[in-house]
């Protein structure tokens, strides 16, 4: 029999690569923010329409690229994050596969705008499902914007599959508010339908979180801190008599990286062991710094789940943290550990 195996094209694998990195707007919310914090942006702008659906576009005031980089950044396993297979075990980037560009580019509109601080001029390139379709010199400050329009044009099915736009909206709220949370030091600013939603200044944590929920919150929380040589802790957790039934405002940050963990999540629980009414559900903002040899995040394109090499020591050590803070709170006046 002929030879029949091909090695596919790249437009055709990174539609592939599309189908794990880009699931809904929000995805490209996530990526294009990551980009723009590694990017050492010190101001960041996010404008969606229509949920995301027929824009997304992030502008931050970052490094820029080159033109040379401006284009190599949308091939796929192109990056400027990691040069070696060890550096995946000192990650000190979001970004490191260097295969979100490439897969949003696949299935969009992609306008790029950039400029470095040393170039005169900046590079425009526009994009469709993986084409350049146009590339010039422009006029732009310092920094990146990249316009990503009406996803999913040729992947009619992936389209429709889309939920409500208040269910979309809400997505990228959520992802909003993962980086924000996690970057104090930068200021953000959300704007949907050209409505400004969010305008959170360079802050601390605590300001930040009262920033995004509301003055009321500030008596709310709960400092928690806890330096060990595995780990070191920070944060807050809201007081037992603001736990809700639906679980949703619980952040748990690897790294300075959110992450979904339902272990971590249990410890938290233990900790607020009779103190919640039954099926209730703490909140928390938690920080845990640890070795950036003893996880790995290479486990999934979307980077939300950590596996740790020593999870039963972080779950005794969250929870013990945890109801020090608490016990400690309810006897004396709460102690306040500014990030
Ligand atoms: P990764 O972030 O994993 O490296 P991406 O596809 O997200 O992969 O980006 C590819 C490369 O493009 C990055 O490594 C970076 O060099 C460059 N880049 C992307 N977004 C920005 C930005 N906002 N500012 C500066 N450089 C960027
Ligand atoms: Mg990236």
């Amino acid at each position: 029999m002929a030879d029949r195996i091909k090695l596919l094209p790249d437009h055709v694998a990174n539609q592939i690569a599309a189908g794990e990195v880009v699931q809904r707007p929000a995805s490209v919310v996530k990526e294009l923010l990551e980009n723009a914090i590694d990017a050492e942006a010190s101001h960041i702008k996010l404008l969606i329409k229509d949920a995301g659906k027929t824009l997304v576009q992030v502008i931050d005031d970052g490094d820029g690229m080159s033109t040379t980089d401006a284009r190599l950044s949308f091939e796929r396993h192109a990056t400027s994050k990691i040069k070696t297979a060890e550096d995946l075990f000192q990650l000190h980037t979001k970004g490191f596969r260097g295969e979100a560009l490439a897969s949003i580019a696949a299935v969009s509109h992609v306008e790029l705008k950039t400029k470095t601080t040393s170039d005169e001029v900046g590079t425009l390139i526009r994009i469709e499902g993986s084409e350049v379709v146009e590339q010039e010199v422009t006029v732009t400050p310092k920094g990146t914007s990249v316009a990503v329009k009406n996803l999913f044009f040729n992947i009619p099915a992936r389209r429709n599959f889309l939920k409500s736009n208040t269910v979309e909206t809400r997505h990228i709220i959520d992802e909003f508010h993962r980086v924000s949370l996690a970057h104090p030091g930068v200021a953000f600013s959300m704007f949907n339908n050209g409505a400004e939603v969010f305008q959170l200044p360079i802050s601390n944590l605590r300001q930040r979180i009262v920033a995004i929920f509301g003055p009321k919150t500030n008596e709310k929380l709960v400092p928690v801190k806890e330096d060990t040589p595995v780990v070191k802790m920070e944060g807050f957790v809201l007081k037992p008599e603001f736990a809700k039934k639906s679980r949703g405002d619980q952040f748990f940050f690897v790294n300075n990286r959110f992450i979904k963990n339902g272990y971590l999540h249990h410890a938290v629980l233990a900790a607020f062991e009779g103190l919640l009414k039954e099926g209730s559900q703490p909140g928390y903002f938690l920080f845990l710094e640890v070795d950036t040899k003893s996880i790995d995040i290479n486990i999934h394109p979307t980077k939300t789940e950590v596996k740790f090499d020593d999870e039963h020591t972080l779950y005794a050590m969250l929870r013990s943290a945890v109801k020090h803070s608490l016990g400690q709170f309810s006897v004396t006046p709460v102690l306040d550990f500014e990030r």
